[in-house]
């Protein structure tokens, strides 16, 4: 194997760890190496050695988006997990970064990539602040929300993020503010201009407002409980498994639907039959089993529509020669 060597800020790196611990799909194969670091220094040196020792690196946060080749990861996985801190900047006046955030008295929440998005807006709220709602009990970190610019509710991240604290693709130290049109031309319906290059994401820092604990929680309760009622926290998934395209003139979910693909199984993995853009492992399911279905449905709608869904989950790890028989 190829030696990686951590001089500096000591993290410990983890062998063969089993990435359907790190996955809410709860399916993987095993991860070469493993480091989960709880400083920026530990990141960085971490970085420069896998690049010296010519590893790959994959970074995660909570895997709520990812589906692991069962033959695992070759080179390096970072978890962010243990990179969580939620810290609010004194309230400033001044007109928010982001112009979609409203003229109101700003409050900047600044959050670890590692820390659960979730818990970042029950933060905010128990202390009198709005803005995060939407989030609340989606499954994933602060800066796998950001990479994904995840989408609930009616709201995108870009609609709430102020400014990433990041380490570009050279491993310079960079922050960039939703001020400069780069940054904010970058962002999409799930898409962020961190999709582009290998940069990793140290810290977000998100606008809030001020806002009644009690109308916070009102909200999010409510969010949670249709979630419930979706069978988001019923077994293991990623949550959508497509894109919705507005071309398709309906959500995926209704096209799959219709298409009678609800509840169909392929090996331990099934749509789900309460929401058919989701897929569960219903029965110790591998990654091979979920990517079949994926590719059962895809094939399916693009015969029976002509359009080609565009898979929101993300493949990781080992997948050469998938597909070729
Ligand atoms: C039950 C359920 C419901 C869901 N509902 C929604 C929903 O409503 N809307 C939605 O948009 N998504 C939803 N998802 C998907 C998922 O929650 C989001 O995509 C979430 O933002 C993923 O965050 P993560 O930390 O788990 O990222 P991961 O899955 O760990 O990683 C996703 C991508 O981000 C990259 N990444 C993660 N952290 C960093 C970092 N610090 N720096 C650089 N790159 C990084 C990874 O390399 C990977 O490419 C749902 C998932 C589940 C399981």
């Amino acid at each position: 194997m190829k030696k990686i060597n951590i001089s500096g800020p000591l993290c410990p790196l983890r062998e063969n760890e089993d990435m359907k611990a790190h996955t809410t799909f709860k399916t993987g194969g095993p991860a070469e190496l493993f480091a989960e670091p709880a400083a920026s220094g530990e990141v960085e040196t971490l970085l420069r050695e896998a690049r010296a020792a010519g590893l790959p690196v994959l970074v995660t946060g909570e895997g709520a988006n990812l589906l692991v080749s069962d033959r695992g990861v070759s080179g390096l996985v970072i978890s962010t997990r243990r990179l969580a801190s939620l810290f609010l900047e004194k309230p400033r006046e001044r007109p928010p970064v982001n112009p979609r955030a409203g003229q109101q008295e700003t409050v900047i929440l600044r959050a670890g990539a590692g820390a659960s998005i979730s818990r970042a807006a029950a933060f905010a709220a128990d202390s009198g602040l709005g803005g995060l709602e939407f989030l609340y009990s989606m499954p994933g970190s602060a800066g796998g929300a950001v990479w994904m610019n995840a989408r609930c509710y009616g709201f995108s991240v870009s609609d709430v993020l102020d400014s990433v604290i990041f380490l570009d693709a050279g491993l310079a130290l960079r922050y960039a503010d939703m001020k400069e049109p780069l940054f904010r031309g970058g962002f999409g319906y799930k898409r962020s201009p961190f999709q582009a290059e290998s940069s990793f994401i140290l810290e977000a820092a998100f606008c809030l407002r001020p806002s009644l604990p009690h109308e916070a929680w009102k909200k999010m309760r409510a969010i949670e409980e249709d979630r419930r009622a979706k069978g988001h926290f019923a077994a293991p998934s990623a949550g959508s498994v497509f894109k919705n395209n507005r071309a398709f003139g309906a959500p995926t979910g209704e096209i799959l639907d219709g298409l009678g693909f609800r509840g169909r199984a392929e090996g331990g993995a099934r749509v789900s039959p309460l929401h058919a853009n989701i897929i569960i492992n219903e029965k110790n399911a591998s990654s091979s089993d979920i990517r079949r279905l994926i590719e059962i449905l895809q094939t399916a709608a693009a015969e029976k529509t002509g359009f080609r869904l565009e898979p929101e989950i993300i493949y990781a790890g080992d997948w050469t020669g998938w597909g070729a028989s």
